[in-house]
């Protein structure tokens, strides 16, 4: 924080459940109780978070893609008079896949104090529970729907040996997983699905067997999807051995 920032409000990133609601954490409602104004993705969804966890006293401000800018101007104003701002999303970390990026970055910009209040967010704890590397990963976001760009995101998820954590709607994982499997028909996928909701499940499988599994079922609500090629597989694809190629 610059030094005349001293008696300036801090802008607090604070992650939210992307399920249970008990998983907000103790420190997330006293700062959702404390602060007065929270910038919010939807002002009704917040507000019944806020009502859940009893924290209903802050002035809820609308923040998304469209109104950001205009917003983050009006932010830095009261963050500039002092008051204390929260910045939650619909559910999970704000600003990953989420609005919020401009906000923070013209705080930090501006000299304003930014101080995260971590948590749930979907990307981490389906890896945490997927069961492939952790050592190494990448995340891709959501892919594009079509054309280069689908096959410039498949051939990031596939790079060997680091496990890749995308977000991926419940409709299009079949057709995702076909685009594996021609790629990469040995990779390791994990389907994430409505983590720490009543229906939590995790599919596990390469493309081809999770296709077989999904046969005749529509697959519903949230979806996480990891990827991990081995680096030895990746090697074989793409140079058979001499005695291979000598058979
Ligand atoms: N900022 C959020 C976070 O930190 O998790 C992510 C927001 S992004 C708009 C929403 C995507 O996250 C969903 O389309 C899905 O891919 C993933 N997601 C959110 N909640 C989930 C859950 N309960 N189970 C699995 N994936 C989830």
């Amino acid at each position: 924080m610059s030094p005349d920032r001293a008696h300036a409000g801090t802008l607090y990133v604070v992650a939210t459940p992307i399920g249970d609601v008990g998983d907000i954490s103790p420190r997330a409602v006293e700062i959702l109780s404390s602060v007065e104004f929270v910038a919010c993705e939807d002002t009704r969804s917040a507000g019944r978070l806020l009502s859940a966890v009893s924290a209903s006293g802050a002035k809820l401000l609308s923040c998304f893609e469209h109104n950001e800018e205009r917003r983050t101007a009006q932010i830095l104003d009261l963050l500039e008079r002092g008051a204390d701002v929260a910045l939650v999303s619909e559910a999970g970390t704000p600003t990953v896949s989420d609005p919020g990026y401009r906000l923070v970055s013209s705080c930090v910009a501006e000299g304003f104090r930014v101080s995260p209040i971590p948590g749930p967010c979907a990307a981490v704890a389906a890896l945490s529970a997927s069961g492939l590397p952790t050592d190494r990963f990448i995340f891709l976001g959501f892919p594009a729907k079509k054309g280069a760009k689908l096959d410039t995101f498949i051939a990031e998820a596939i790079a060997p040996a680091r496990t890749s954590v995308c977000y991926l709607p419940a409709r299009r994982v079949p057709s995702f997983l076909e685009k594996l499997a021609q790629r990469a028909g040995d990779a390791q996928v994990v389907i994430a699905r409505e983590l720490t909701k009543t229906y939590e499940e995790f599919l596990r499988g390469n493309p081809e067997t999770l296709l077989q599994t999904l046969e005749g079922r529509t697959l519903r609500g949230e979806c996480t999807l990891l990827v991990y090629v081995a680096p030895s597989s990746r090697r074989q694809r793409r140079a058979p051995s001499a005695e291979h190629r000598s058979s």
